[in-house]
């Protein structure tokens, strides 16, 4: 593992995000503020339509903020750039690519000599454990090997920061734990500061630093758990702590339940 970096700091300053709309304006983010420190990896997690992907948006410059300051590394967020990378749900790789293809893709814009393009293409491939199927087709491909394609496109051009909306969403639980371990050795070597949204608390609490929880719409950061568990982690060998965190979530994203902010 590298040492921790110092660039990737996110910073989230008094953000309000609003959606006009003929009837009503939507607020679809209440003003929140949290800064992501370089190198974390933060699960985000809250009820359907709280703005967990208007927040990811608005990091990854699609979306400005209605109101407050979103920077990187202190410098203004005014919109996409290669220093945040983002992986959704739906595996988004060109079908007209192979998976080598794809990888490539994210490389063009370095205007890198040919050969030195493909060298890291296939590196990034290898590091996904792709290499035996670099001259697929995405159709050809199972979903945890797309999803693998996306990551190693993502990773290959060295973002500062990697926002990804349920990325596992899709996949099965067999594919999902072997997912969770790939993303976290490749993250371990890069160290790009991650920001992880997700239904799933479990995979919230296996793999993240720091776990975010949000209110019901119009969403808003209600809780705020710093885990220090050794990883890999696993319920069963990771002590009670994360057991009673897990159940403490599950009665916070009980619509039926009075929030209370902290
Ligand atoms: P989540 O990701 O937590 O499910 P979203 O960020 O997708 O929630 O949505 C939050 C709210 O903002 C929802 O009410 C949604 O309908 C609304 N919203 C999201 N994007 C837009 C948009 N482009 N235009 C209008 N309303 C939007």
């Amino acid at each position: 593992m590298t040492d921790q970096p110092n660039v990737g700091r996110v910073g989230i300053d008094d953000v309000v995000i609003r959606f006009p709309s003929k009837q009503a304006e939507t607020t679809a983010l209440d003003r929140t503020s949290l800064t992501l420190e370089p190198g974390t990896f933060t699960a985000l997690i809250g009820p359907s339509g709280c703005g967990k992907s208007t927040l990811m948006n608005a990091i990854a410059g699609f979306v400005a903020p209605s109101e407050g300051r979103l920077s990187l590394d202190g410098a203004p967020i005014t919109g996409p750039s290669n220093d945040v990378g983002v992986i959704f749900q739906q595996y988004a790789l060109f079908p007209w690519f192979t998976a080598l293809g794809n990888v490539r893709f994210g490389l063009k814009q370095m205007g890198l000599p040919k050969a030195e393009e493909i060298g890291r293409a296939r590196a990034a491939l290898e590091e996904v454990g792709l290499s035996a199927h670099a001259d697929k087709f995405p159709q050809q491909l199972s979903g945890g090997m797309k999803q693998r394609v996306a990551i190693a496109r993502t990773f290959v051009v060295g973002p500062k920061v990697l926002l990804m909306d349920e990325p596992f969403g899709a996949l099965d639980a067999q594919t999902r734990v072997s997912m969770h371990s790939l993303l976290m050795g490749v993250w371990q070597k890069h160290r790009a500061t991650v920001l992880f949204v997700t239904h799933d608390v479990d995979e919230a609490l296996l793999l993240a630093d720091d776990v975010r929880v949000m209110s019901q719409a119009p969403g808003r950061m209600i809780r705020h758990y710093a885990l220090t568990q050794q990883r890999p982690r696993a319920f069963s060998r990771s002590g009670p702590e994360l057991l009673e965190i897990r159940e403490e979530i599950l009665g916070l994203l009980r619509p039926e339940d009075d929030l209370i902010a902290t």
